[in-house]
């Protein structure tokens, strides 16, 4: 047949051998040169050479010294000078980032130039050469001074401000004397301020403070400028008075030397502050001092107080503008609105055995803020008598009790509901109508009166009376998808 040659035994095409041969040839000798290079790059690295004409990145150089022998060059051989190189073409300026080099003799220079084009032979930015006279980039020097000049006074300014507020940089307690002039700032301002004037880094520019004037107008109303917080509550302590929640009020109370300072170096009006004087008055009047605030919710609380600190002065904050209650009153009950807005949130269910509930289960179900700590302890301690249960704000008192009868296994009739001291029963409520929010902590009993029985009874009783159901019934267990899990 005659398709093509036909192939005797040691019929090789010789160009290949060839070819093969060079390449083993070549790699010897690369390997061999190579070697070579790298002593005298050691060299370079530990200051000994002395003919050194071309520069090549530092950080590059130290990379290809400590790279195991290769027989061709490899990716990483690209780029001697690329990192010392700027996006001008001209020598950087060392101090830039990076950009630290080194001098090496001629003959390794061309050994690097060789590798850097045949790894990537169409692209030689990254082995431009910089004989030992090139001189750095003029235009980059110019802008490395700029920034360097600015960062400068920028360490300078905030260093003063440090020295100009010490107190509040340091985050110390100011001590207050009453009928004097202070001023009221958000704490989350003042404390972004510190972190501020107290970092250290370079690239700080993003955490700057916002301009006062714009802070302090978000403070007061729109419809009567007056102040939309409550002042912060002071104690009095040896002799003095001092913030009581310096860490978790809203606002801090400041010295009108700071305020006036903060002014100018955060552009403040000084006339626009919120000014704020403590005053003392007598337990007598007090219901006329504190009339409207919330301080009178809690007449216990400030009794013990005014016998403890003071005798029977308690100190009141005064603020101008003042407080207004009405805004306050707004905003709070619209907060309210949202929080009971919620829908596939849990809430916590703990079966009391015994006579009473444990006080972290009392305590943490009155706070309306759900606490991490405790849910984590009550977590952590739990023994098969918590669960938390998927539910929503029109979730029906009736749907909770059954899901804790189908979770907890107490029979509806048995259980007695509670969310902090307060009992909760009213079966066709809603969770929002009884104040339950995300992450409560209920508790239950088993009042034991009731017979156990089936939960399938009640929802087939249920399936039965679905036509007599009153309006207020909708939503029962039987088109609620109840989800429980124990805990
Ligand atoms: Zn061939
Ligand atoms: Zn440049
Ligand atoms: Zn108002």
């Amino acid at each position: 047949y005659n398709g093509g040659p036909t192939f005797a035994k040691g019929d090789h095409c010789l160009d290949c051998l060839i070819d093969v041969a060079h390449t083993v040839v070549c790699a010897d000798s690369y390997r061999d040169r190579r070697k070579l290079m790298k002593e005298i790059a050691e060299d370079v690295l530990l200051a000994k050479c002395e003919d050194g004409a071309y520069y090549v990145s530092k950080a590059w150089l130290q990379q290809w010294v400590k790279r195991k022998n290769l027989d061709a060059p490899c990716e990483a051989d690209a780029g001697p000078t690329m990192s010392i190189r700027c996006p001008h073409g001209h020598l950087m300026p060392e101090q830039a980032a990076g950009a630290k080099r080194l001098l090496v003799p001629e003959k390794l220079w061309l050994f690097f130039y060789e590798d850097a084009i045949t790894v990537k032979p169409d692209d030689s930015s990254g082995c431009s050469t910089f004989p030992s006279d090139s001189e750095e980039c003029p235009e980059c020097s110019n802008t490395l001074s700029e920034v360097a000049c600015l960062e400068d006074s920028r360490r300078e300014m905030k260093l003063k401000q440090r020295q100009n507020h010490e107190k509040l940089a340091t985050g110390k307690s100011i001590p207050l004397s009453s009928n004097c002039k202070y001023y009221l700032l958000p704490s989350s301002w003042l404390s972004k301020w510190r972190s501020y004037v107290t970092a250290s880094s370079k690239h700080t520019s993003f955490m700057e403070p916002e301009i006062l004037d714009g802070v302090i107008n978000l403070l007061k109303c729109e419809k009567h400028s007056r102040l939309l917080e409550r002042p912060p509550k002071v104690a009095y302590k040896r002799g003095s008075f001092f913030q009581k929640g310096s860490t978790t009020d809203r606002l801090t109370i400041i010295t009108e030397n700071d305020w006036k300072c903060f002014c100018e170096e955060w552009g403040g009006t000084e006339e626009n502050g919120i000014s704020a004087i403590i005053e003392l008055c007598s337990s007598n009047d007090l219901a006329e001092c504190c009339g409207g605030l919330p301080m009178c919710e809690q007449p216990l609380d400030l009794q013990n107080e005014v016998n403890n600190e003071n005798e029977s002065r308690q100190p009141v904050i005064r603020t101008c503008p003042e407080v207004c209650e009405e805004c306050i009153g707004e905003r709070e009950s619209c907060e309210l609105m949202q929080k009971l807005n919620y829908a596939d949130e849990d809430i916590y269910v703990y079966l009391v055995r015994g006579k009473e509930a444990p006080k972290s289960i009392l305590q943490a179900s009155e706070s309306s803020e759900p606490d991490r700590r405790t849910s984590k302890r009550s977590r952590r301690t739990n023994n098969g008598n918590l669960v938390n249960l998927r539910v929503s704000a029109t979730t029906s008192i009736y749907q909770l009790k059954m899901m804790i009868w189908e979770s907890l296994g107490v029979v509806k009739e048995n259980q007695i509901l509670h969310k902090g001291s307060r009992v909760i029963d009213q079966e066709t409520a809603t969770l929002a109508d009884m104040n339950i929010f995300p992450g409560d902590r209920l508790w239950v009993k088993d009042s034991e009166i009731h017979e156990d029985r089936d939960i399938a009874d009640e929802l087939s009783d249920q399936k039965m009376n679905v036509e007599n159901i009153e309006e207020g019934f909708r939503g029962t267990l039987l088109t609620a998808n109840i989800s429980s899990q124990v805990v």
